[in-house]
């Protein structure tokens, strides 16, 4: 089931951009800073903790890695995990960088998803403004329905693969907190760079600020 449900938010992100128009699209701002806070609320109160009980070791070194495997993907992806695609449109061929270096962010974020922790629901509150605005960018750059339906359905599968391999691998699960870690460094950097990303001109915005409180306290009743 969470395979599906996974899977889905990617194709809801492309029916909702096929629908709307990209001045609708250029205002999910609202949304983005709920997903930004609701993934970060998820990895402090859920994964952070159960990563510090379990693993022996310093946690800290893995999140580092983390984060400077996530620092490195955005030199390809430019910031598509964000939510906002700076892409040079014109040229057809297909993004094939942005296809990998999505991919993998796609694949680290599988592995912890887990019945024990509610991070299914952080992921696909995430997933689907990325979705919206990756599908809105391949529409509006031109792109064939083959070629952006192909890169979605890639896109898509990769969360579910790494769930998925989690499930079955027995050497990926014996690393399971250490590869937990490392996807919270990814999520740490990732979230808070949309939080950051979704008031760039610091002004003061009531309904931004109650809707990340909103999103911080359904993360923690959760
Ligand atoms: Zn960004
Ligand atoms: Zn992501």
């Amino acid at each position: 089931m969470k395979f599906i449900i996974l899977f889905l938010a990617v194709v809801f992100g492309y029916i909702v951009a096929s629908i709307l128009s990209s001045k609708n699209v250029k205002n999910i701002s609202l949304y983005l800073a709920f997903s930004g806070a609701f993934l970060l609320s998820i990895t402090l109160f859920e994964l952070l903790p159960e990563v510090f009980e379990n693993l022996e070791g310093n946690p800290g070194i893995f999140i580092m890695i983390g984060i400077l495997i996530q620092i490195g993907l955005e030199f390809f992806s430019k910031g598509s995990e964000h939510g906002h695609v700076h892409l040079s449109t014109g040229k057809q061929t297909f993004p094939l960088v942005l296809l990998i270096s999505l991919s993998l962010h796609a694949l680290i974020e599988g592995f912890p998803i887990s019945g024990d922790n509610n991070l299914l629901w952080g992921i696909v509150i995430h997933k689907i403004p990325v979705a919206i605005v990756l599908s809105f960018f391949f529409i509006n750059a031109k792109y064939t329905r083959k070629t952006t339906i192909l890169f979605l359905l890639i896109f898509g599968a990769m969360t579910p693969l790494g769930t998925y391999l989690m499930d079955i691998s027995p050497t990926l699960f014996k690393y399971k907190f250490e590869v937990s870690a490392i996807a919270i460094g990814v999520f740490l950097h990732v979230s808070t760079t949309i939080l950051f990303e979704s008031s760039k001109d610091h002004k003061f915005n009531l309904s931004k600020v109650l809707v990340i409180l909103f999103a911080v306290v359904l993360a923690y009743f959760l």
